[in-house]
């Protein structure tokens, strides 16, 4: 029963992996687990972008081309969410840090307890994001073939309407997988070598993810 003997321990938890494989629906279990909230900074970005905020239009730009945004204003934004009351127990990081000069920036703030880096083939990951919608107003996602939802192109949850991300499109997420790698090996590296690092094996068919959230929560009763 990991939810009560977590009472009172503060978990700060990192997710690393491409786009796609699976880390936001296991990140949104784990914060049903471990009651502490899910910061995933493409939702944050997403939502600033909707919102037309001063950060969510210089962000665009970057989003739709498949590109990172800048490292100086997604620090910003993680570091003024951490320091938000409900973080005070801990956090689950998913999609930041996404560069090494994001994660010296992170240790500035926050002391990680552990990383989780999600891996699966570039097939499966491909297949898993060309068939995900999600929802305009909350967020959700749904996959076409393997998580449709009740009613098709609308959220079961609120009835929004569920549309395929702009850097969802297949030239993109191959852009994303590329520019994924070229960023990825220091930033594993730099956690390997920080003793923080536990690969999880993420190519599970969407049904039996419970094996991965089994795998996450011993990696993480490990290292309390
Ligand atoms: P995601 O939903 O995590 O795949 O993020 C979608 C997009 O948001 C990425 O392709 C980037 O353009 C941007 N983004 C999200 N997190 C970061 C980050 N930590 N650093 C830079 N850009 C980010």
């Amino acid at each position: 029963m990991i939810s009560d003997s977590l009472e009172g321990i503060i978990m700060n938890i990192v997710l690393l992996g491409p786009p796609g494989v699976g880390k936001g629906t296991v990140a949104e279990i784990l914060t049903g687990k471990y009651k502490i909230p899910h910061i995933s900074t493409g939702n944050m970005l997403r939502e600033a972008v909707a919102k037309g905020t001063s950060l969510g239009t210089r962000a665009k730009v970057y989003i739709d081309a498949g590109q990172l945004v800048p490292d100086e204003l997604v620090t910003t934004m993680v570091r003024d969410r951490v320091a938000q009351p409900d973080c005070s127990k801990g956090f689950i990081l998913d999609g930041y840090p996404r560069t090494s000069a994001q994660a010296r920036a992170l240790q500035e703030f926050a002391a990680i307890d552990v990383v989780l880096n999600f891996t699966a083939p570039p097939k499966t990951i491909i297949e898993r994001i060309s068939g995900r919608r999600t929802c305009r107003t909350c967020s959700a996602t749904y996959h076409i073939k393997y998580s449709p939802p009740k009613k098709e192109g609308a959220c079961d949850k609120d009835g929004g309407e569920l549309y395929q991300r702009s850097d969802e499109k297949p030239g993109i997420i191959t852009e994303r997988l590329k520019v994924y790698e070229e960023q990825n090996k220091p930033l594993i590296d730099y956690y390997r070598n920080e003793g923080l690092l536990s690969d999880i094996d993420a190519s599970y068919h969407i049904t039996e993810i419970g094996k991965i959230v089994k795998q996450c929560e011993l990696t993480i009763s490990k290292s309390q």
